[in-house]
């Protein structure tokens, strides 16, 4: 059986994690080392190893995903603006391959990013 990875530990609440909101499709929590004074994970429950995995039948659940940024960037009065990152493959700069989505705010973000 292949390795779980750190976020599906997460969702299985094998690890503890700071959640931000959650709902039956997807959880958000904070990033255990953050790039911003808001850093916070988006993450479908289902194990979809990457972006450049999710099948054409997933749409629904990436836009769901977009919706619980809003929510959560509401929720954490993110009203000046934020950045949300989505690294995709080795180029992209992923290191956890569970789909997640980056919310980065509290600051002015750089741009372009490295
Ligand atoms: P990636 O580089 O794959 O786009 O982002 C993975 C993110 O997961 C990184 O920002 C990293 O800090 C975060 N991360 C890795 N392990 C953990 C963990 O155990 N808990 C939390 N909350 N974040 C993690």
């Amino acid at each position: 059986m292949a390795t779980k990875t750190i976020f599906k530990r997460i969702i299985d609440k094998e690890i503890p994690a700071q959640l931000v909101y959650e709902d039956d499709r997807c959880l958000a929590f904070r990033d255990v080392n953050p790039q911003a004074p808001v850093h916070v994970l988006v993450i479908p429950r289902q194990e979809i190893q990457s972006l450049a995995h999710a099948a054409d039948g997933d749409a629904p659940l990436l836009g769901h995903l977009l919706s619980a940024v809003r929510t959560v960037a509401k929720k954490l009065d993110l009203a000046q603006g934020y950045r949300v990152v989505i690294n995709c493959g080795p180029d992209g700069g992923q290191t956890v391959d569970h789909l997640h989505l980056h919310v980065l705010g509290g600051r002015r973000l750089e741009w372009p990013p490295g």
